[in-house]
């Protein structure tokens, strides 16, 4: 075993210890990374909560992560020593159901392997996440990072990235497009950079008004306070696309009646139980859809558009010793628009 250093929750415990961590040696098609950096997830706050409940086996969060490759497994093409990857939230897949033959490996039939609190393939141990200074990975499931992208900004588009991105593509947004963004948070933030830069008029729908100077400088053209009647009266039926990114349970009603007709609303904040009334689809022939995570092919195409056009995440970088705080502050909403954790206080 190849031994680490990282942030480890206890079994019934959500408060993370630094504590030594075993990784797996390298496999003929793995790669050693030095985590650089990590993103602090929304779902890492949610797994650690789970995890206090159950009070099984210790947790190491973290999903979304820069770094550089130390070392290769024999049967390794792609990678060397020293180059820069990003790794997201799936670190393995079936590779033959139809899913991953599509590229689809978010959508795995035989459920991807996660890269914390999965199953590996292979031995069956738990994976242990990101918020360490040394992870292993196929080298199937690493991206190139590439240069021009800044390691600390792009760690949070592997997981709150792509999981906006892949819908946004899906949906055909670009030039033309009029889209809106529901919640202006980690994945908001990413879902109004990339409309806009897909060339689509981009509006922020919010609850805070505080957040309309921020909207409008990451590129928004519009800005729409969710209290202001008279203005989401006014843009009934207007958007092709509602990217709903609101993080907790809410009604979908006025969001789904600013569909334009045969437009979509994508929900993907918040992961649980819907009530629809049919006649908000009904009345604009409108779609309701969901998406989550994102397939290698289109993390790849994310990557390279987001190098081309500059477009990375608002980050708040700390010490990694400092994630118990910022597990703390993201609780309470108190971040724009992501925490990322700087690795290198780890030996
Ligand atoms: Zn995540
Ligand atoms: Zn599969």
């Amino acid at each position: 075993m190849r031994t680490t250093t990282g942030w480890r929750a206890d079994p019934g415990e959500t408060a993370l210890r630094k504590a030594a961590l075993e990784r797996r040696e390298l496999r003929a098609d793995d790669i050693a990374v030095r985590i650089d950096y990590c993103g602090v997830c929304h779902s890492d706050l949610h797994a650690l909560e789970a995890h206090a409940a159950r009070s099984e086996g210790p947790l190491v969060p973290g999903h979304e992560f820069t770094g550089t490759v130390t070392g290769v497994g024999g049967g390794v093409t792609r990678f060397a020593a020293g180059d820069a990857v990003a790794v997201g939230n799936i670190v393995d897949s079936c590779g033959t159901c139809a899913m991953c033959l599509r590229g689809q490996e978010n959508f795995c039939r035989e459920f991807p392997t996660l890269t914390y609190g999965g199953a590996d393939r292979r031995d069956g141990t738990t994976t242990q996440g990101a918020y360490a200074r040394e992870y292993v990975v196929r080298e199937r499931f690493a991206h190139p990072l590439p240069a021009g992208l800044d390691p600390a900004a792009a760690a949070p588009l592997m997981c709150a990235g792509v999981t906006v991105w892949e819908p946004l593509r899906a949906l055909g947004v670009g030039p033309g497009t009029r889209v809106a963004v529901a919640g202006l948070g980690g994945l908001g933030h990413l879902a109004v950079r990339f409309a806009v830069a897909l060339g689509a008029e981009t509006t922020v729908i919010t609850r805070s008004p505080g957040k309309a100077d921020d909207a409008r400088r990451l590129g928004a053209h519009d800005v729409i306070a969710s209290s202001d009647e008279q203005r989401t009266a006014a843009a009934r039926d207007r958007f092709d696309v509602v990217v709903d990114t609101v993080a907790v349970a809410h009604d979908l009603g006025p969001y789904l009646r600013m569909v334009a007709v045969d437009g979509t609303l994508s929900h993907l904040g918040h992961l649980g139980p819907v009530t629809v009334e049919t006649t908000d689809l009904l009345i604009g022939r409108k779609h309701l859809s969901s998406a989550g995570s994102g397939g290698l092919p289109a993390t790849a195409a994310m990557l390279e558009f987001c190098a081309e056009h500059g477009v990375a995440a608002d980050i708040e970088l700390l010490p990694s010793s400092r994630v118990n705080e910022a597990l703390d502050r993201l609780r309470r909403n108190e971040v724009r628009y992501r925490f990322v954790l700087d690795m290198s206080d780890l030996p």
